[in-house]
Parts: structure tokens; C-alpha cells; sequence
């Protein structure tokens, strides 16, 4: 099996959310639904030393993330029915619209908040690492779209080599579900698990 993955430099994105729009369309999504995100994560302040200066630990950067086709998916692992399943040939997980009953289980099971259940439609909707394009040999639209070249798809070894398994604030641990997400860190970049920011684009990301 070939497991793919997504890669994100933290140190090229812009937040411009060209990505996440670029799924939109790509999916024709309502405005109800988006299977990407992208977080506005900022914090810090400014601290009066003993000298009397000012001196700033403040941080701003993004955080662009979708389903991470994770080793460990919490959302398959919950699903009543084996709707939510991985791909033996490609690691990316899926919804099988026929076998899915809409019950919530993946969405309320995923700490990446990436299932959403549609109520007209009846069923779990989510990021398919866009596998109809995979499966010609090209990549995602939302990878195509980043005018920053921020995001990368492809086997996870090669992933790996560009940087390391996604541990960013806000999003959360890795060892809960192993994702298949590797990010370069810029030098704003707290670790996940942190209180020390926040999100500030907080209504676009739920
Ligand atoms: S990110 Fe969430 S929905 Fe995607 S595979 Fe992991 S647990 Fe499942
Ligand atoms: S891989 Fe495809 S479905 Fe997933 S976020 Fe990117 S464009 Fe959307
Ligand atoms: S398109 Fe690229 S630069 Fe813009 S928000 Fe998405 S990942 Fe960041």
C-alpha cells in the first residue's frame, strides 16, 4: 500500500485561503461545508524588562489543514456501519455514501473536526484527499490552487523528508490519530497542546 499524505509549510502560507476556496469550488460546496481550513492562530504580548523595554513574544501565522487520512482514524474506528473506511491501495479515508446512515459518529470522533454531516443529503461529508485525482496522477485542488506552493501531496515518505508529523498549535496531538499531515515549522509556530494563542478566524473554521 502506498500511503499518501499532505505536507504544509507553515513558513510560505499567507492565510490567503485560496486552498480552501479552490476545494469549494472544486466540490461545488455549499456554504455550509468546507473540507478545508485554514486557522488565523495568534498570541503573545508585550513585556516591560527590568531595563524598562518593551520587548514582544507576540505570533501570528496559519494553519491550513483538511481530513489527514490518518494511520490511526478515530472517525473509521466509531462508524457503526464501516461507511467511514480507508482505502487499502492509497491510506486516504472515505465515505461510503451507500452505507452511510448520517448517525454523527465520525464527526463528534475526528479532533480535527474534518466529517461534517450533510442534512439534506442524508450523510457524512469530508475531505477524499481528492482520490478520483489521485487516481489519474495528479494532485489535489486544493495543493494545485496555493499560490505560495504552502501545501504538498504524496507518499508519506516523502512527506516526511519535508518536514515533520504535524505537532501545531491549535491543532491537536498527533498521537491521538497518527495523522498523515507533515509540516514545516516557521519560527511562530507553538506546539500543539498550547493555551498560549488563539484562533481569531474562529466562525470560518467551525
Ligand atoms: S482527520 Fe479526522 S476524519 Fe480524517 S482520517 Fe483523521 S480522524 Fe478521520
Ligand atoms: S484534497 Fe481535495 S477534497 Fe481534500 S481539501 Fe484538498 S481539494 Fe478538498
Ligand atoms: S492557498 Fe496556500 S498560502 Fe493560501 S491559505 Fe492555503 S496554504 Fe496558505
Amino acid at each position: 500500500m502506498t500511503q499518501y499524505g499532505f505536507f504544509f509549510d507553515s513558513s510560505r502560507c499567507t492565510g490567503c485561503k485560496t486552498c480552501a476556496l479552490a476545494c469549494k469550488d472544486y466540490k461545488d460546496l455549499s456554504v455550509d461545508f468546507a473540507y478545508r481550513k485554514v486557522y488565523d492562530y495568534e498570541g503573545g504580548q508585550w513585556v516591560e524588562d527590568a531595563d524598562g523595554v518593551h520587548v514582544s513574544s507576540m505570533f501570528a501565522y496559519h494553519v491550513s489543514v483538511s481530513c489527514n487520512h490518518c494511520d490511526n482514524p478515530a472517525c473509521a474506528h466509531v462508524c457503526p456501519t464501516g461507511a467511514m473506511h480507508k482505502d487499502p491501495a492509497t491510506g486516504l479515508v472515505d465515505v461510503d455514501a451507500g452505507k452511510c446512515i448520517g448517525c454523527g459518529y465520525c464527526h463528534m470522533a475526528c479532533p480535527y473536526n474534518s466529517p461534517k454531516v450533510d442534512r439534506q443529503l442524508g450523510r457524512s461529508v469530508k475531505c477524499n484527499g481528492c482520490a478520483e485525482r489521485v487516481a489519474e496522477g495528479k494532485s489535489p485542488i486544493c495543493v494545485e490552487a496555493c499560490p505560495l506552493r504552502a501545501l504538498e501531496f504524496g507518499p508519506v515518505e516523502e512527506m516526511a523528508k519535508l518536514g515533520k508529523r504535524a505537532d501545531i498549535a491549535p491543532l491537536p496531538e498527533p498521537r491521538y490519530t497518527d495523522p498523515n499531515l507533515y509540516v514545516l515549522e516557521s519560527d511562530d509556530v507553538q506546539p500543539a497542546g498550547t493555551f498560549d494563542g488563539e484562533v481569531k478566524n474562529i466562525k470560518e473554521v467551525m
